[in-house]
């Protein structure tokens, strides 16, 4: 699986291209992944929906529940995903951020029957988790992913931040706490972030886990300006070195000028001290 174009290739990946969208996103982004389920009952019905241009929505990806995998909005293009949200200082999600759809129900009610969704589609208890939601204090059913969806999107996940500067991966119910509740509990948000962003970090300084150690002693810093440049040499005119670095990103901290840190993150390059805390 490889990106090429700001297209998703691999066999069977198709890309159909939805008019629901509002041109390219700025230089440096996208840093984020908003995931979502769809709440509805089929990948194709995602897909006409997400399409339609009466409906004003739409998302990059669509993972069905067999591994499927549909492309509508090239990755660096603003789609229609994340509606009205903010996070940590930031809104506006889908100025920044690619949207993943996966195909699932969503909260399900449990009747005599069995576990019914929204749109009265019933789901057999095999398919079916008890789970607390991470914005709600009691427990109830939520239509499981299939292995397939999530082993893809992990999989997804890691080529975007191979290709694009991720720094953050969200839940659409973590920017939007008081609309929405997807991805919910059965998707793995939580290990996701830990096996993805946090391993990367852990990547960067050497491969037998001395890097950990040297994090753990302290020069790590942590970048405070909305978006921070990186240079090729400690001083102001020195060409940029790789997209700018977004508020939160951590840095481990390699040397030191009177006002530059040399830091390793994406590509080792020099930051201004003003906008570093450590
Ligand atoms: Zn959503």
């Amino acid at each position: 699986m490889d990106i090429k174009n700001h297209r998703l290739k691999n066999s069977g990946f198709q890309f159909k291209e939805s008019p629901n969208h509002s041109g390219k996103m700025k230089d440096g982004q996208p840093d984020s992944i908003v995931i979502h389920y769809t709440a509805g009952g089929s990948a194709e019905s995602a897909v006409r929906t997400l399409s339609n241009p009466a409906r004003k929505a739409s998302a990059h990806l669509v993972i069905g529940r067999d591994g499927s995998v549909t492309q509508l909005v090239p990755f660096d293009t603003v789609a229609w995903h994340a509606g009205r949200s903010s996070y940590e200082g930031r809104s506006g999600f889908n100025n920044f951020s690619i949207g993943i759809e996966i195909d699932n129900a969503g909260k399900l009610t449990k009747t005599e029957e069995g576990h019914t969704s929204w749109f009265g589609k019933d789901y057999p208890a095999k398919d079916v988790i008890r789970a607390t939601h991470r914005n709600e204090h009691q427990p109830s059913y939520w239509h499981k992913y299939t292995e397939q969806q999530i082993n893809l999107v992990f999989d997804v996940c890691s080529v975007l931040i191979d290709t694009y500067a991720i720094t953050l991966i969200v839940g659409h119910e973590e920017i939007a706490p008081s609309r929405k509740t997807d991805p919910g509990p059965a998707f793995p948000l939580d290990k996701l972030r830990e096996r993805l962003l946090q391993t990367e970090r852990a990547e960067d300084g050497s491969a037998d886990g001395s890097a950990d150690e040297e994090t753990m002693q302290g020069n790590v810093g942590v970048v405070t300006a909305s978006k921070l440049n990186i240079r090729s040499e400690p001083w102001l005119q020195a060409k940029t070195a790789a997209p700018p670095i977004p508020r939160g990103t951590m840095l481990k901290i390699l040397d030191e000028t009177d006002d530059w840190y040399q830091v390793d993150v994406i590509t080792r390059g020099w930051v201004s001290k003003k906008f570093v805390s450590t």
